[in-house]
């Protein structure tokens, strides 16, 4: 029988709802569980894939090719297990599966209603996962804020679920923020209370309230809050900001919730937390740090490439280094100025993304890096960009370009594949999910990977064009791992550069604390010894 974990939100967003959703995962997983992740979004888009990173943050894609919630890219880091679609359900998927229901005449006779219609559907989805995955123990993540509307249906349908389990194997755990008001000089627990009276009016009642706040609250403020809605003190765990989200799990046992958690799941024994002790004690750790840039679109929106942070931060702990990484908006990179400052850069990567915009900024920056020796790395549309840079400034093709920014260019470097050109439909129809690349023996890659063979995952339309590699490569430009089925180019290098790789696929998408994607990793180490050799000077 599997146990059910809810995780609530309440006064904001952004509260780190799904660090905490991750950890909690990551907590019962030290305690030999079995555990699987859903998250809820009560949006109606059938997926995140239609969604601007502006306004959502970066779209998560996982093995399988489902185009999720960045929140699932935590849940597998904090997990480190591969989920599947099954694990993000919106709004969008659970309306249309309804509607087409009552065209195929599954509900004949009835009105279909929110409830039971909608909410059933709602808990088929958690109990379909819970079937699938065999999982002990099964945490669920509530997207939004309790008191949105759009978030109703699926509170009711939590509420439901202890009711199916008849009041055995559920548990609640709603997160708020206590602010700290500065004019009175402390911290306000009302917002708290408000949002947990609200919580309770459509049925909840929290087991656990995790409060986050700037810094740790006093026992005094976590007695009011256990007072206030009904939780014993112990209950109440104060959640402050911590310098990284991989110390979440330890604060979160040290302070008092590895018990509570022992307790719902019946278990006796000591978790298994020696991951998350090393990877605390490196952080702890003085190190040097590395200047690295990240050349984007959407400057300053962290959420944007939070995989291509968390892959850094990640091959940054392996090489015991400290990050300092500078935004450089891809838009203004004309300016002369910002040009040298990329030389004092450790390295520079250049991300995903669509749409002509910044591009001409990301290919001058890479002719940079090229030029300089500086480590780069390229990731998909980075590494289109890459390959769009060497066929105009070494192999003299003037003027070339991704057929994705100039339809008319005379050399399409980088183009359509066939079976895209016909497509006009947005939605799940780009080359997704993880496909084999098979890596070129002697090359920097198969060096990074140790492997012949590697699976990784990949979000786009455009592919390097095949007629243009023979003379990428007579020029310098090799490709180091290809999809041998299709005959496409996923990694590309310069053998002769300290470390200038690019990759069609997104290899932040398969790095885990403590297990670095490798080419991120061996970036990593090329950005400290070019560090290295800059200090020696
Ligand atoms: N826009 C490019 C393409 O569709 C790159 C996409 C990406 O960087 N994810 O091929």
């Amino acid at each position: 029988m599997t146990k059910f974990i809810f995780i609530t939100g309440g006064v904001v967003s952004g509260l780190g709802k799904g660090i905490l959703a991750a950890s909690t995962g990551a907590l019962v997983k030290a305690r030999g569980k079995r555990v699987s992740m859903l998250k809820f979004d009560p949006y109606f888009n059938i997926d995140a894939g239609t969604m601007s990173p502006y306004q959502h943050g970066e779209v998560f894609v996982l093995k399988d090719g489902t185009e999720t919630d960045l929140d699932l890219g935590h849940y597998e880091r904090f997990l480190d297990q591969d989920l599947t679609g099954l694990s993000n359900v919106t709004s969008g998927q659970i309306y249309s599966s309804v509607i087409s229901k009552e065209r195929k005449g599954e509900y004949l006779g009835a009105t279909v209603q929110m409830i039971p219609h909608v909410t059933n559907e709602i808990k088929n989805a958690i109990y379909r996962l819970a079937e699938q995955s065999k999982a002990d123990v099964l945490v669920v993540e509530i997207g939004g804020t309790v008191g949105d509307i759009e978030g109703l249906p699926f509170l009711e349908a939590i509420r439901q679920v202890r009711l199916d389990l008849k009041g055995k194997g559920a548990f609640y755990i709603h997160t708020t923020l206590v602010p700290f008001l500065e004019t009175s000089g402390e911290q306000k627990t009302k917002p708290t209370q408000h949002s947990v009276r609200e919580l309770r009016s459509i049925g909840i009642q929290p087991d656990v309230i995790v409060c986050r706040s700037k810094t740790p609250m006093t026992h005094a403020m976590r007695d009011k809050v256990a007072l206030f809605c009904d939780v014993g003190i112990e209950g109440v765990i104060s959640l402050p900001d911590l310098d990284s989200i991989y110390r979440v799990p330890l604060f979160l046992e040290e302070a008092g919730f590895g018990h509570i958690l022992s307790e719902f799941l019946g278990y006796k024994g000591e978790p298994d937390l020696r991951k998350w002790e090393e990877l605390s004690l490196i952080l702890s750790e003085q190190k040097p740090v590395l200047k690295i840039g990240i050349v984007g679109k959407y400057v300053g929106m962290k959420d944007t490439y939070i995989s291509v942070i968390e892959a850094l931060k990640h091959a940054a702990l392996e090489n015991r280094a400290d990050l300092k990484i500078q935004w450089i908006a891809a838009d203004k990179l004309d300016e002369e100025e910002n040009f040298r400052s990329l030389l004092e850069l450790d390295g520079v990567i250049v991300p995903g993304g669509f749409d002509r915009r910044g591009v001409e900024g990301k290919i001058s920056a890479i002719k940079i890096v090229r030029e300089n020796n500086i480590p780069f790395l390229g990731l998909c549309l980075g590494m289109q960009c890459a390959v769009i840079e060497f066929a105009r400034n070494v192999c003299g093709l003037k003027g070339a370009n991704s057929t994705e920014f100039d339809p008319d260019t005379p050399y399409p470097v980088i183009d359509l594949m066939k079976g895209q050109r016909e497509i006009r439909k947005k939605g799940g129809t780009m080359r997704l999910g993880a496909y084999p690349c098979r890596v070129t023996p002697g090359s920097k890659a198969r060096e990074a990977y140790g492997l012949d063979l590697v699976w990784e995952r990949h979000r786009h339309r455009y592919e390097v064009n095949n007629d243009y590699l023979d003379l990428l490569g007579k020029n310098g430009l090799i490709v180091s791992g290809t999809y041998a089925k299709q005959g496409l180019a996923e990694i590309i290098e310069l053998p002769d550069h300290p470390w200038f790789v690019g990759s069609q696929f997104h290899p932040e998408f398969t790095s885990r604390p403590g297990k670095p994607n490798p080419l991120f990793n061996f970036f990593v180490k090329a950005c400290k010894r070019r560090a290295n050799e800059n200090w020696k000077n």
